[in-house]
């Protein structure tokens, strides 16, 4: 009935078998199966459980909005307490429109950034992943390579030439592709940290160089943090690096599990809204009982000392397991940001999409398969990275570091 037995194709694993397990319930850092496995979850709904599974105080929040009604169809007080919490976390923002999911906060940035310059070309990067909208559904990491096909059919020709595609980490060839299109760009959209094919970390100063082209060519600097957000520190990825985007989008971690997704930025571009000159509209944005979960996260489960205990941790998973990796001269290593951690199957940093497909996607697979029969789920194959939530010890966390020495030991041996 369903198509591929999921509503999302990640879900289906598709990259190392494509048949999906059910899972019956989720408590703490601990996914049970429909057929009762328990396994400790490092995937954690592919990014948004940073708060651990069945939170008491998230539910504690839903609960009590619950008695107040599902929705109103009005501004409700909650929406302007996570729009006070999504300015005092990311500071670059200064006026923030909620939304029901990534997509939509990418979708609607972009369609910003157009209405906001009169311009209609937009730059993504090859492997970065930002959402099912038409326009960036081209050379996508994710659920798309998941699907094995990094562009989709079902988008237009025309669309998909107005989204020009950039090489990550290589500002020559940017700096080219900008002056090959003077005056064209609306837009320019980026993962700060490429986390949809594996992990990339940026090169020293490409960011700033970013800006740097964006500011120059008068092109509106997207920063989605949809994947990093609170995962990757306070204040997002772009608390941590210090370059200020035009606008933001945010999701998934600032949630607590529900539909959620925001955008924002500076309030010359966040003004062509409230004039109604770019539409952004939606039945369920700001709802009641997602704003009640968001707030208990940013307020009390999350807070920025708790956030940066999961950082601390994945640090000591990071360490163990890039020893393992030492001692048995793998072709490996290992990359973290923030809460977000992953073994790279290669000897050399991947640098971008092209050097992530160069990587042992055998192995990958081995070391998902190995570690799902020994009760540790990790996000399968190589397009995506672990997440450490506040809710998992330092056993479970060790326990994986174990478990990836038991794969090591059967490899080499
Ligand atoms: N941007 C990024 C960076 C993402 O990783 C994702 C989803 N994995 C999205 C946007 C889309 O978010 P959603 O699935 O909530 O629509």
């Amino acid at each position: 009935m369903i198509p591929g037995g999921v509503n999302s194709p990640v879900r289906a694993f598709r990259s190392v078998g494509g048949t999906p397990f059910f899972t019956k319930s989720a408590n703490g850092a601990r996914l049970t199966t429909a057929d009762d496995q328990e396994l400790v979850d490092f995937v954690l709904t592919w990014g948004p459980a940073i708060h651990g599974h069945n939170d008491p105080d998230i539910r504690a929040a839903i609960r009590e909005a619950l008695d107040r009604g599902t929705s109103f169809g009005t501004p409700n007080p909650l929406e302007v307490e996570m729009a006070e919490l999504i300015l005092s976390c990311v500071p670059a923002v200064k006026k923030v429109r909620m939304t029901n999911s990534g997509t939509e906060a990418t979708m609607s940035a972009i369609r910003l950034a157009r209405g906001y310059t009169g311009r209609n070309k937009i730059i993504k990067f090859s492997g970065c992943y930002h959402g099912h909208v038409d326009s960036l559904l081209v050379k996508a990491g994710s659920g798309a390579l998941t699907q094995g096909n990094p562009d989709s059919a079902g988008v237009t020709p025309g669309t998909a030439a107005d989204t020009l595609v950039a090489e990550y980490n290589n500002l020559p060839a940017l700096s080219a592709l900008f002056d090959a299109n003077a005056g064209q760009i609306a837009g320019l959209i980026v993962e700060p940290f490429p986390a949809n094919v594996g992990l990339i970390l940026p090169d020293a100063g490409f960011l700033a160089g970013l800006r740097e082209l964006c500011t120059k060519h008068g092109t509106v600097l997207i920063f989605d943090e949809v994947k990093t957000g609170i995962t990757a520190g306070w204040g997002g990825a772009t608390g941590v690096l210090g370059v200020q985007p035009d606008l933001i989008a945010l999701a998934k971690s600032i949630g607590g599990g529900f539909p959620i997704g925001a955008f924002g930025g500076k309030a010359e571009y966040m003004d062509v809204i409230t004039t109604g000159k770019v539409m952004h509209l939606g039945t369920y944005n700001g709802n009641p009982l997602v704003m009640a979960a968001a707030r208990a996260v940013l307020s009390e489960v999350c807070t920025p000392s708790v956030t940066q205990g999961t950082a601390e941790l994945n640090e000591r998973l990071l360490a163990a397991c890039n020893d393992i990796i030492v001692s048995a001269s793998l072709p490996a290593h290992t990359v973290q940001f923030g809460a977000k951690g992953c073994i790279t199957w290669s000897v050399n940093q991947v640098r971008n999409y092209r050097d992530y497909k160069e990587t042992d996607f055998d192995l990958a697979f081995a070391q998902w398969i190995h570690g799902i029969n020994r009760g540790v789920l990790l996000p399968p194959g190589l397009d995506e990275q672990w997440l450490i939530s506040v809710m998992h010890t330092d056993a479970e966390v060790m326990h994986y570091a174990d478990v990836f020495q038991e794969f090591v030991s059967e490899l080499t041996h």
